[in-house]
């Protein structure tokens, strides 16, 4: 049995769609998965951790936190730094942000989603772009620049949402975080949606034996 001591951020969305989702892909590993996932969590076992600050060392890219200390003593105002792609990676999780942004008023990190119907964004797909600000911050623990989490319509660009991270976030992220965390190492029994809609749009639903729209 793996044990998994990290989560990738996106199960963070799974999590909220349908746990049992979490189950049938890391704990009994669907044969009809598709590469979604950008990011496993660590298994115990899993590939050798490769911290952001080596990965950009062997790019050329200023590490984090150079780029931090650089930005904070700069004089120049609007001193940025920019960055597509950007993985982000603590204790309990590792993930991939869209987009960051870094001045010395405020650090930025975009998440780029589907426009929902009504306009407003999902609860699930908030807490995943908290949940790179938690991490991110988590990850540089002496932060004091503010962090703003922003989700953004992927067709046009435009902004959907824009919220400024707070330790009053964690709470609702360590949760759900565990949470998952339990399932996937089979210490919490996963609870399955029992909306039909749902099993309807999942894409795990030829292999899941509590799927409900049959
Ligand atoms: S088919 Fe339904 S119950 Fe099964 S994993 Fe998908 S959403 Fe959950």
């Amino acid at each position: 049995m793996d044990t998994y001591k990290r989560i990738g951020i996106s199960w963070l969305h799974n999590q909220a769609f349908c746990e049992y989702q979490l189950f049938l892909k890391w704990v009994l590993k669907a044969p009809n998965l598709e590469s979604i996932e950008v990011i496993e969590g660590d298994k115990s076992h899993g590939t050798q951790r490769v911290t952001t600050n080596e990965k950009a060392a062997k790019s050329g890219i200023l590490p984090i936190k150079d780029i931090l200390t650089s930005v904070k003593e700069s004089t120049i105002v609007g001193t940025k730094f920019y960055r597509t792609d950007f993985r982000v990676e603590c204790d309990i999780m590792i993930g991939e942000i869209d987009e960051i942004f870094i001045s010395k008023s405020k650090i930025l990190i975009v998440d780029y989603k589907p426009l929902p119907r009504t306009g407003i964004p999902f609860l699930d797909d908030k807490r995943q772009t908290i949940a790179y600000a938690f991490c991110f911050h988590r990850e540089y623990l002496n932060i004091t620049t503010p962090i703003f989490c922003e989700i953004k319509d992927e067709n046009t660009g435009n902004q959907i949402w824009l919220h400024e991270y707070t330790v009053a976030d964690d709470a609702d992220i360590l949760d759900a975080t565990y949470r998952s965390l339990d399932i996937v190492n089979q210490k919490r029994e996963p609870i399955d949606t029992k909306n039909p809609n749902k099993c309807r749009g999942c894409r795990l639903n030829s292999e899941c034996p509590r799927r409900k729209d049959i």
